[in-house]
Parts: structure tokens; sequence; C-alpha cells
């Protein structure tokens, strides 16, 4: 536990130091959960967008992408069932006024049981030895037995006042089974609330209910409620998706663990529109897809697994998440959902307007079920981010931090540096930069020894660095340093551009 925690804060402090993300509004204190994206930070971010347009959108003949409004009619967000169900059970100790998740303490208060059940198992291990059973343990020891029922108790129970929508009942269970504020120690406990995590406003100078607005909690019902406006337009046959990347917000009752769970964050969305009947199909297509895609990235695949819903949200018949291994651990990167007609069907019934489509294949017409792939950008940003973020012991036993990006992710792909300022080297890698910079993003870096200037490139993920030395005036050739082997090679600056595009150009991602 110490290790992650540590590793997350090594990880924080770096996107801080190299500008990559930065607390938003430090200089007040911070607001809790959201953050600023800094110089290297937008460029990095820019690029995971950029690729993931790339491949869902320019590379599938039937996907279009559109940029749609956060701020959108009321009534959408009753559609949808936002409004009324997009809730979480929140409780206040009233000694210490910290907010909590019930569900969360609840479910944590089960994981404690869990913990013992399995202290007692390696008990039993260690004591058995080789002829240790550990089914046969479980079903018989007294302790273990006891404690699962527990569980089992604390469970039933607990789905029962959700189903029920019973808070009372939520409150009486915590009260029962004697959870206590890990800040106060006590049990003075609230009443347990729903709260809706959409953040709203009032639109114009109105007040009043009718001009109640809210700030979108997913970019996807943008997608739904344009259904026909893209399909029309962009003369799409079915099966045909509709992509987005946006701005969504969620009013997170405990968002902690830095960028990974925030208030204000961007998802990319595609819902893909196919034949009722068909869905299953296109569902085990976009989770074979999307599985591939996170792989393409080169971060290692046993940095990723998958993870099938059992209970479903109201309006999906099938949804899994795929799950990365961040510094805390494996947890949700990306959400694949087969949400059925249930969006379209109610946005026709809540506006009155047809959301049919006519198929003209089989003659017909229906409303199109969904398949939806859902990643956050902030969460792959922080998935590639920490993945790529290594302490070296070099040969020489020295260290170096390396950010081993994706090549074609790195902010910069290449930095020029003059070996002196003297002798026309300065002017010479001006020159090559001024040369470069059409085509790829490129720092210019002439202070400090060369030694700490690739450091800091390492540090920043630049795949390559290029020097100008006193031969270079010569014989116009340069010498080119890879960031993750560190060999260095002489090349004729005219062969410098090919070199770069060939390790650097998001195509090889794509292919
Ligand atoms: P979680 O269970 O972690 O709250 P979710 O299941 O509510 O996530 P979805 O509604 O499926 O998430 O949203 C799709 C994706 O949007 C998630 O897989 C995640 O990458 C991203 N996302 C959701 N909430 C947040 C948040 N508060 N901060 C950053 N990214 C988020």
């Amino acid at each position: 536990m110490e290790q992650k925690d540590d590793k997350l804060k090594e990880v924080i402090s770096h996107a801080k130091e190299y500008g990559f993300v930065f607390p938003s509004s430090e200089i007040y204190d911070g607001l809790a959960a959201t953050y600023d994206y800094g110089p290297l930070g937008a460029e990095l971010k820019n690029n995971i967008k950029s690729y993931w347009w790339k491949s869902m959108v320019q590379m599938n003949d039937n996907i279009v992408g559109i940029d749609s409004s956060i701020f959108m009619h009321p009534s959408i967000w009753k559609a949808s069932g936002h409004v009324d169900a997009f809730n979480d059970p929140l409780i206040d100790n009233k000694d210490s006024k910290k907010r909590y998740r019930a569900d969360v303490l609840i479910e944590e208060h089960v994981e404690k049981i869990r913990l013992k059940i399995e202290k007692e198992v390696q008990k039993g291990a260690k004591k058995f030895g080789a002829d240790f059973d550990e089914i046969q343990f479980k079903l018989t020891n007294p302790n273990v037995l006891r404690n699962s029922e527990k569980i089992h108790e604390i469970e039933a129970r607990f789905k029962e006042t959700l189903d029920n929508d019973d808070l009372e009942g939520v409150h009486q269970l915590i009260v029962d089974l004697d959870i206590v504020c890990p800040i106060s120690g006590t049990k003075n406990w609230t009443e347990v609330r729903q709260f809706n995590l959409m953040f709203s406003t009032e639109l114009g100078s109105v007040t009043g209910d009718a001009s109640k607005i809210y700030l979108r909690p997913e970019t996807a019902q943008g997608i739904f409620v344009n259904f026909l406006n893209v399909q029309k337009s962009s003369r799409m046959k079915v099966p045909f998706g509709i992509a987005q990347i946006g701005k969504a917000f969620r009013n997170e009752i405990v968002a902690r663990q830095f960028i990974f769970r925030m208030r204000e964050f961007e998802q990319m969305e595609m819902q893909f529109f196919v034949r009722p009947g068909e869905e299953m199909k296109w569902y085990e297509h976009w989770k074979q897809k999307r599985i591939a895609w996170h792989h393409s990235l080169g971060l290692g695949e046993e940095l990723y697994r998958t993870h099938d819903h059992i209970k479903l949200a109201h309006y999906a018949n099938a949804a899994c998440d795929v799950e990365f291994n961040f510094p805390m651990g494996f947890k949700e990167l990306e959400g694949i959902h087969s949400r059925t007609d249930f969006d379209l069907k109610q946005h026709e019934s809540f506006s009155g307007k047809k959301m049919q489509y006519f198929d003209p294949e089989i003659n017909q017409n229906y409303i199109p079920y969904v398949v939806e792939t859902s990643v956050g950008l902030d969460r792959l940003f922080l998935s590639i981010f920490s993945a790529s973020h290594k302490n070296e012991i070099l040969e020489d036993g020295s260290e170096r931090t390396v950010l081993s990006l994706p090549p074609a992710l790195a902010p910069y792909k290449v930095a020029i540096m003059p070996l002196t300022r003297k002798d026309g080297l300065s002017e010479k890698a001006t020159e090559v930069w001024n040369m470069l910079k059409m085509d790829f993003n490129c720092q210019y870096d002439e202070k400090d020894s060369p030694g700490k200037r690739y450091r800091r490139q390492d540090a920043i993920g630049t795949p390559f660095c290029v020097m100008i030395d006193h031969q270079t005036m010569e014989d116009n050739t340069v010498t080119i340093r890879d960031r993750d082997t560190m060999q260095q090679e002489r090349i004729a600056i005219a062969d410098l551009a090919k070199m770069i595009d060939d390790k650097t150009n998001v195509k090889h991602l794509l292919k």
C-alpha cells in the first residue's frame, strides 16, 4: 500500500515539476478535484485525443465525429434518467464534519471482514502446511463460517435497502454495524441523503425551476439527440457510429487520486447504432477493438484486464470495463456498454419526435440499438504517464528518470541542441530547428551541459536529441541520441526528418 502511495506521489510531483499537470487555483490553495494541464500536459493530451480521433473517426468510414454543447435542454436529463437516478447516497459525521459515500462505508466494512477471513486462511495454511485444503477449510472453520455469514447478511440487507430506495435502512445498517468515522472515531452520523451528481446552474436572468439547467455528466446524450441530424446530413447507414470528445462534469462526493476522479473531466465516447438483435455481435466487436487499441500503445498488455459487469445499469444488457493497473492498483479506464434502444426510445417519448431509422436493406423502420465505448481522457493520460514514468539505474551506477512515452504521443519529438553557443553552432542549430519545426514539435535547448540537457529531455519523454557540434560545421552531420537506448549515431542533416518520422509518426500506432 505504502509503495503504491509512493508511486502515485512520485507521478504527481513529476507531472507538476515538468509542467504536465498542476493543481487548479493553486495560489488560493487549490480547488478540490480540479486540475490544470500545463504546457507539456496540454501537448500530451492533444496527442492522445488526436490518436483516438484518428483511429475511431478517420480510420472507419462508418464513424463520424461531432462536437455538441455542454448545456442542453433540461428535459434531456429527465429522459436519460440522470435527474432521478444519477445519485450516490451520502452521509456526514457530525463531529468531524466529513462527508462519505454511505455505500462505500458499508463496502469498506465488508472488505475488513473479508480480510479477517483471508488472515484466518493464511493461519490455517501455515498450520497445516502441504496438507492444507483451502476449500475444505473455508467450509468448516468456525471463524471463517461466522464471518462469511456476516458478509452474506450485510450484503443481502444492503441490497434490499437499495432496491427499495430505503435510505433510513441504509442509515440503520451503518449504525447496526458500529461503523465509525475514521477521522473522529465516533458514530454520530446524520441521516443518509441521495446526492445527485449533476451540477446545475440557471439559464439567463429568469429565476425559478423552469430555467434550471445542468452541466452534462456525460457526452453521450449530445450524440443521441443529434442522431437523426447526423444520420441524414452525413447519409449514414446503420450500422454506423458517432464519436465525440468533450468535457463532462460530476459532483463526485469523494474525489481523490489525482486526475483519476475529477469533478470536471473529459470523455471520448463513441455510440455505434446497430439493427435490433445485432447488438451482442457489435458489443463483442467493439470490446475486442478497444482492448487492441489500448494494447497498441505498447505500455505492456499485462497492465490491462477486463471486468464484465454482473449488476447492469438500467439501460444496459451487457457491459464491461477495461481496467488498468494504475499506481493505486487495477481500476476502470474505459467502459463498453450495450445500451439497447433505451436512450433513443426515451428521447422519442419525452420530445414527441420520432427517433426511427428507415433501413432500406430490410425495408423496415426501427429505433436502432446502441453499443457505446466510453473512455476518460484524463484517466487515459494518467495510465500512459504513470506506466511510462521510470527510475532507471544505469550501467555506470548513475540514475535517470525517463518518461518512456509512446513516441507518437510525446509532447516534443526532438530536441535540437548546439554543443556550445560559440563558433556559429547556435546559428547552425537554429537552422536545423527551423527546418524540422514544420514537421515536428521540436524544442530548442542550449542551456546547461549536454548531460543535463539529455536528462531533462529524458524526463519529459522526448524520443530524440540532435546535437550540433564542430564536425557539423564541416560536413553537415549531427549526432542523434535515442531516448530509450541512449545510443548516439552520426547522420546527415538531410536524413534527420525521415529518421524522426519513422519512429514518431502516429501511423505506427494506427497500424
Ligand atoms: P466510476 O465507477 O469510476 O465512477 P463510471 O462507471 O461512473 O466510473 P462511466 O459513467 O462509465 O464511469 O464513464 C465513462 C468513463 O469516464 C470512465 O470509464 C472513466 O474513464 C471516465 N470518468 C468517469 N467519471 C470520472 C471522473 N470523475 N473523473 C475522471 N474520469 C471519469
